[in-house]
Formats: C-alpha cells, structure tokens, sequence
C-alpha cells in the first residue's frame, strides 16, 4: 500500500466521511493490521515526559513512560500503528553525544526495514534542535522522521504534549512528509531541522525557523505544506556514524564587548579540534579573540565564524578575511548547529576549505 493509500486509510479512521474512498485499499508487506502506517516512536525523556513536584512550578523532565505519554492520545491510534521504545529518560540538558549516535543507529536501522514507514523521537526542548540536525545529517532515508517536545509537563493544566504527539503522528503518518529531511512538530508547526530552534524559554510557541519560516502547519489531523526546502532531500552529505564511538572535540565561545580570548587559549589547549564562534554581527570578533582564533586556526584548529544573532546567515569574507585567516563562515547555521556539523565534518577532514563546501551546502 503506497503512503497515499495509508494516509487515505488514516483518514477514513479519523474522518469516516472519507471511508468510501478506501474501501478497496490493499494490504501489503508494509501495512500493519488495519493498513495503516507503521510508526515506531523512540523516547528520550523530556519536559514532555514530565511529572510536576507539588503546586508549584518544579518539575522533574524524564519522569513518564512512552507508553503513559502514547495513553494520554488513544485517537492516535487511528491514524498508525505504532511501536515504542525508550531510548533514555532524560532532561535534554543532559543529552550527550552517546545518545546522538545511539538514535542515529536505531532511527537508520528501524527506517531501513520495509514494515516501519517513519519515527517520532520525543525529546525535551532545550536542545531538540541540536539532536534534530544531527539526526537530519545522518539518517539515510526518506521516510518521515520527526522530533517533538513539550514545554508544560504531563501532568501540568493544558499541557501541550498530547497535542504534539497527536500531530507528529499526523506529520509522520502523511506521505507528504517524505524526502523533506529531518522535522520537527510543535504547537501545529511544522519546522524543518535545519532552521528550526528554541526561541522562548517557557511560551508554548517556544520554536521558530528565524530564516526560513515554518514548511507547514498541523491543523484538525491534517498536515498542510506551503514550501519544501531545495536543501532537504538526498542529501549529498549524509555522514555515516554507524562505526563512530565518539565525536571530534568542538566548542562554542560566545562573541561581546570587550570579550577575553582566555576560552579559545583553554580550548586549543585542551586539544579541542574545532571552535566556534558565535560571534557579534555578522560574525565579528573582538580584535583579542580574533587574534585568539588566528592562532588557533594556525595551528590547524578547525574555526567556524557563526552569529549569537537570531537571524540572518554569517557570510565569508565581509568585514573579516576569513580566506587570510583560514576560517569557516557558518551560512544561516546558528552556533549550536554549526558546531554539530563541525562535528561530523571532522570526521572526513580538518581542511578549512574543505568543511567551507559543506557549510556551503548546508
Ligand atoms: N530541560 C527540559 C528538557 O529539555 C525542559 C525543556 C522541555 O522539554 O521543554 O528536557
């Protein structure tokens, strides 16, 4: 049965004014009982997870069972059948690159069997993004992926994990989903790994994709795209991480007025092998730091030039000669994601000019 005929059949299930037009669906290897996709969540804890702490508003992140969450959304299971798995139970604070490489085996392991059409990976929000991107650069499928959060826990008044749950699996299960890279679902929108990222701490609308806009939106169990990103599909790049136990070394240092370059020293010192820097501006650097990076770039330190700036890409060769100094200009990658594909870049090269094609194509 194609992803067409499933989503028609998901339909008919939600919708049973729409049931006539399924009635000669087919059965096929792919399609579990009632031929509807087959979705297998992978859960890693998260404020979607959560369990409040008294009247107040302590909670502890991770707390709650995939299953406990699944059980608050019972009509999900007219859409898809879905299997689950816990991964971690953890706050995403705590997320660590064994994790990133542990998903990234199972999410291309589950996605290569011919019975699982896609998988939603719950995941707490603080860094969704980090591990989203991770995921949209190594997974090689194009069957649907997609990560959701919440930000009000389980147990909270009007928390909003059931809800994104619900449309994950909406996303997940509509064969408009495929071939689009790695999502993410939050309160009915739909981002694209790449450009999504947290921009409030405690709003329920907490995601945005400053540069590019969302790529759709979730609405009464349907899922509507209005662009498709050129960038999404096939991938050239997809970094093989099956063989990785671990990733290269890569840190942040935070760009201001009269910054000290003491975090770079410490970093090249304790052999990092990549730094980046989120810089002022279009990616500008206070004269003491950028002699700092100079060095450090010297001495064959991979150094990526990104923004603390919302929005907006950080480009080559502007204010700052990046191709004298022997420096990466990160594109429309905020720090945290350009220091993830520095991370994998450097498990194929450390030349800058390099890394620079895949900043370029990413
Ligand atoms: N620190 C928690 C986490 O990232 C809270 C954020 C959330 O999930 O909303 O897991």
């Amino acid at each position: 049965m194609s992803y067409l005929d499933k989503l028609k059949k998901a339909v008919s299930n939600f919708f049973p004014a729409h049931a006539r037009e399924n009635k000669d669906a087919e059965q096929t290897e792919s399609a579990g009982p009632h031929g509807l996709p087959n979705i297998h969540v992978l859960a890693t804890g998260g404020t979607i997870a959560g369990r409040q702490m008294g009247a107040g508003p302590r909670y502890q992140a991770g707390e709650l069972g995939i299953e406990a969450l699944l059980g608050a959304v019972p009509t999900v299971r007219a859409l898809a059948n879905i299997r689950s798995e816990q991964i971690a139970n953890i706050g995403s604070q705590d997320m660590d690159e064994d994790i990133w490489l542990k998903l990234a085996r199972r999410v291309n392991e589950l996605l290569a069997q011919k019975n699982v059409d896609g998988v939603i990976i719950t995941h707490g929000t603080d860094t969704l993004e980090e591990t989203a991107y991770f995921l949209d650069l190594t997974v090689k499928s194009d069957k649907p992926v997609v990560l959701v959060g919440a930000m009000r826990p389980a147990s909270a008044v009007g928390a909003d994990g059931p809800a994104n749950l619900f449309d994950a699996v909406v996303v997940v299960a509509s064969p408009d989903s495929a071939a689009r890279g790695v999502l993410v679902a939050m309160n009915g929108n739909v981002f694209e790994a790449r450009d999504a990222t947290k921009v409030s701490t405690t709003a329920v609308q907490a995601f945005a994709a400053p540069n590019f806009g969302p790529l759709g939106q979730v609405h009464d169990g349907r899922v509507f795209y209005w662009r498709r990103s050129d960038r999404a599909s096939s991938r050239p790049l997809a970094f093989d991480v099956s063989g990785l136990d671990n990733l290269p070394l890569v840190g942040i240092v935070y760009g201001h007025a009269n910054a000290p370059e003491l975090p770079v020293k410490t970093l090249v010192e304790a052999h990092y092998r990549g730094i980046v820097s989120a810089g002022v501006g279009n990616g500008n650097l206070y004269h003491k730091v950028l002699g700092a990076l100079a060095d450090a770039a010297n001495q064959g330190v991979a150094v990526v030039r990104s923004s603390r700036v919302a929005a907006g890409p950080t480009m080559r060769d502007v204010e700052l000669d990046d191709t004298r100094y022997g420096f990466v200009a990160a594109g429309a990658l905020n720090p945290q994601k350009a220091r993830v594909l520095l991370q994998l870049a450097l498990t194929k090269t450390q030349e800058p000019g390099e890394i620079q094609k895949m900043f370029d194509y990413c």
